[in-house]
């Protein structure tokens, strides 16, 4: 095998989103050059990196001289054809590979790949047509929630099933087709955790993380999160083992429901850096984004540890409904941390930025946060 890839080189990002830009932005921190492309222009990678390429993922000439033109690909944006990868992969190391975006692209092909490898996840079943949803409605019982196979994330292609009569509104909502019927799991608390994998097969973790959502959207992480050293450990080595089964090279979240009687379930695995993995950038020896580098470039893993509690809240474009927010408003606040994603069209939902706070505890930094992004809008 060749040596690591060093400072100076050129990291090709798939996709041009937040993770991109934060990404790239220790990506050069750290003197390398970055690449990126996607079907949009002006995006928050393209605005901090070398060079931005506006392509369709499945434009195979642009994705041949893109990766002709970088020392390895790697991606912040799982949903890119198969083709793209193989493509990219003839020109230059893809991390992490082909297995790992397979298998997280499609729900259905995720559970049953958690599932064999003895990963627990809640009972669920495949479903291709409305009689097989009823079928499965009777066995699995309600409530239950139908989830597209393919695509959907923040809760997207979802809907809630309270009892059998509504199997074929529900049916409609997601639009038929491929789907998952899970049962519903009446959590105490939605965990997750960010781990990676270097490329010599060695992990490290950061934890629990604890995160809530508003309308299924992630609306506030914060850590570490308060389970027992028990459930952290177990969070921990499912974390790695799913790292390690689906062979990643790079960073991959594991989210997690916690059952009322301490069980952890897997609800869904992201192979790139994630949301809830955001509050790294300040309050981690190494982010998840430097962490995400290090291993696609064949480094050792930096230090994981957290440097104090910390939170982070989301900032999504519904904030921005009565004008432009109060940025002065939440720098009152020393502690808090400002992240803005530099896009342009504030739609509602849209993730925007997120603010990040480190306390004394872990409680204060979830006051602390959440009373920064109230001061955003409190003028008003
Ligand atoms: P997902 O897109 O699968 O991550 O789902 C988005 C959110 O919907 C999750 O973070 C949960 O809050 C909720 N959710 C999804 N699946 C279930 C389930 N089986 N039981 C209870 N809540 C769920």
């Amino acid at each position: 095998m060749s040596g690591p890839i060093l400072p100076g080189a050129t990291i090709g990002v798939l996709g041009s989103g937040q993770l991109g830009r934060m990404f790239a932005i220790a990506a050069r921190r750290m003197g390398y050059r970055v690449h990126t492309l996607s079907p949009d222009d002006d995006t928050p990678t393209g605005q901090v990196a070398d060079r931005e390429t506006q392509a369709a993922y499945d434009d195979l000439d642009a994705i041949r001289a893109f990766a002709q033109a970088v020392d390895v690909v790697t991606f912040e944006f799982e949903n890119v054809p198969s083709a793209t990868v193989e493509e990219a992969s003839r020109w230059a190391p893809v991390r992490p590979g082909g297995l790992a975006l397979h298998t997280a692209q499609h729900r259905l092909r995720e559970k049953r790949f958690l599932a064999a490898a003895g990963f627990p996840v809640a009972p669920f079943r495949a479903v291709n047509t409305l009689a097989e949803l009823e079928n499965a409605v009777a066995t699995l019982g309600t409530p239950a929630v139908l989830k597209t196979a393919g695509w959907g994330y923040d809760g997207k292609g979802q809907a809630k099933i309270n009892s059998p009569d509504q199997a074929a509104a529900a049916w409609q909502a997601v639009g038929g087709g491929e789907a998952v019927l899970e049962g519903f799991i009446d959590f105490q608390c939605e965990v997750s955790v960010v781990a990676a994998r270097g490329l010599d097969g060695q992990t490290a973790d950061y934890g629990v993380i604890a995160n809530t959502h508003a309308n299924h959207i992630l609306d506030v992480s914060s850590a570490p999160a308060r389970v027992s050293p028990r459930v952290a450990a177990e969070a921990a080595e499912i974390a790695r083992g799913i790292l390690s089964a689906l062979e990643v090279v790079g960073v991959l979240c594991v989210e997690l429901f916690l059952t009322r009687d301490d069980q952890l379930l897997v609800n869904e695995v992201a192979p790139r850096p994630h949301n809830s993995g955001h509050l790294t950038f300040d309050a981690a020896v190494t982010s998840q984004f430097e962490q995400q580098l290090r291993a696609i470039c064949g480094l050792p893993l930096g230090s994981t540890e957290l440097l104090r509690p910390a939170a982070m809240a989301n900032l999504l474009g519904d904030l921005w409904q009565q004008g432009t927010p109060d940025w002065a408003a939440a720098c009152r606040f020393p502690d808090v941390k400002l992240h803005l994603y530099g896009k342009a069209a504030a739609r509602p939902g849209r993730k925007m930025g997120h603010l990040t706070t480190l306390a004394p505890t872990v409680e204060q930094a979830i006051e602390t946060v959440v009373a920064a992004r109230q001061a955003l809008v409190a003028r008003r």
